[in-house]
């Protein structure tokens, strides 16, 4: 990194004295760096740590400024006493509306000190990043949540609706306990509010660390997979018949292959390329702005499918991931299966994909079957100007010129059981990443130290706006 730094210096013939220039510092800052270090600090991987005991900490330091008992606690499912969470609020004065809830998981994914060139659950600050476990996905937001609350509560801040805080666990395992999908089923009323912030989109990058564009993640497609399953009696190799179950999954596949599903829009994705036209401009732009007006516009679509991304995100998609089949090399197969992977544009139900699987394959003796648990349905979430502007406002203010650009996102966060129960839930961490990626999930996961402190004083600003409008 100090090598980059010095060459694009040279390049640019700026010095380094430009990058500090740049670099502003916030109030309470050493404060937030030690938050944020506890929680690096505190191991919450499922295998050897222990969310609890995050959430206590997190929960003894609102405790520490003023929040009582019954308004900053820890909850735990008696069952998994490792995997428990953290809530806390600051009532409104108003109940006009519900308010706002800021969501962070506290859990992270598996590191091991011997992989990493640095201990993954020490804070390291060099060459202007964080690393450890954590310092991309998520304990930064969790630290800006539980700092602003802090902040708030000190200033006397008195929002007009309430802020509310959930730190919760089990967002990176898969069948363990996950408490956003807890509290969402069993104590909705802790965590209920007009929306909620949650992780999911970001600010870009550059290779040379210039801002390109600020993310909003407005929705998430829908994860489910499919087996699809053909048989046949089988038989002796030497005597091989026309029927035959590996030729046809190879004629239900290229059905698959072929299976376009059509152009759809909600908020996200219509603002994300209304805006996408107007960046890239010439015949990628124009066909932006015609596949807006005309979902149905052929040529439009063409043009702008050839990015994989873009394709995808403009309707649901499926594909074949995994296929096994045959019993022996001797041996007319007898059975073959297939995981066919769809990611479902929000609103649009498991079983109508099903349907159109089916339909798309036309062979009644293959079976298209869901692969249990069947996801759950979100709602398709609104994107009105009274949550876009004034992050649009505040964006200007710190980082002028940079757009701020609606996603439909293919991931899965927490967001999925919120918004599901009725609490529209929103990605934005307002965190600048690298071009190069934080290795988030990977190996000496990092985070630029200006990303973390400008992102943390923005959501301060940006809540408070939005508790008190
Ligand atoms: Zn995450």
């Amino acid at each position: 990194m100090k090598k980059f730094l010095l060459s694009s210096a040279i390049i640019l013939g700026l010095g380094f004295s430009a990058t500090s220039a740049m670099a502003q510092s916030y109030p309470g800052e050493a404060r937030f760096r030690e938050i944020f270090k506890e929680l690096i600090e505190t191991n919450t991987t499922y295998s050897s740590g222990n969310c609890t005991i995050a959430a206590q900490k997190m929960v003894d330091r609102l405790h520490s400024v003023g929040f009582s008992d019954k308004d900053a606690f820890v909850f735990t499912n008696p069952d998994f006493p490792k995997e428990g969470g953290a809530i806390a609020v600051i009532k409104g004065t108003s109940k006009a509306k519900k308010g706002i809830l800021l969501m962070a998981h506290l859990d992270v994914v598996e590191a091991k000190r011997e992989d990493w060139t640095r201990d993954p659950f020490t804070l390291y600050e060099e060459d202007g990043f964080f690393y450890g476990r954590g310092v991309s996905d998520m304990k930064n937001i969790a630290a800006y949540w539980v700092d602003n609350m802090m902040r708030y509560k000190e200033e006397g801040f008195k929002p007009k609706y309430d802020i509310k805080l959930a730190l919760t666990c089990g967002e990176e395992t898969t069948g363990a306990f996950n408490g956003a999908q807890w509290l969402s089923k069993n104590h909705k009323d802790w965590i209920d509010a007009d929306f909620a912030l949650n992780e999911g989109a970001g600010g870009s990058l550059d290779e040379n660390g210039n801002r390109i564009s600020l993310s909003v993640q407005g929705a998430q497609k829908v994860y489910q997979d499919f087996t699809i399953t053909t048989t046949n009696p089988g038989g002796h190799s030497s005597v091989p018949k026309p029927e035959n179950a590996i030729y046809d999954m190879a004629d239900a596949m290229k059905a698959v292959q072929k299976l376009e599903f059509p152009v759809m829009f909600n908020d996200a994705n219509r603002e994300y390329f209304t805006r996408m036209a107007k960046i890239k401009g010439g015949e990628v732009g124009a066909a932006m702005e015609a596949i807006v007006k005309n979902p149905n516009d052929k040529a439009a679509d063409a043009i702008i499918s050839k990015d994989n991304a873009w394709h995808s995100m403009l309707r649901t998609t499926c594909v074949a991931t995994m296929i096994n089949g045959g019993h022996a090399l001797n041996a007319l197969p007898q059975s073959v299966h297939t995981n066919v992977n769809c990611r479902i544009f929000p609103g649009v139900s498991v079983d109508s994909v099903q349907a159109d699987l089916e339909k798309a394959i036309n062979n009644p003796n293959v079976k298209v079957a869901i692969v249990e648990p069947r996801s759950i349905a979100t709602p398709t979430p609104k994107m009105g100007k009274e949550f876009l502007e004034p992050i649009e406002k505040l964006a200007d203010k710190y980082w002028k010129g940079v757009p701020v650009i609606p996603v439909l996102s293919t991931g899965a966060t927490d967001g999925i059981y919120t918004s599901a129960a009725g609490i529209p839930t929103y990605g934005f961490s307002a965190t600048f990443s690298e071009a190069s990626g934080n290795y988030a999930h990977g190996l000496n996961e990092r985070m630029r130290v200006r990303s973390l402190m400008e992102a943390r004083q923005f959501q301060y600003e940006l809540v408070k706006y939005y508790a008190t409008h």
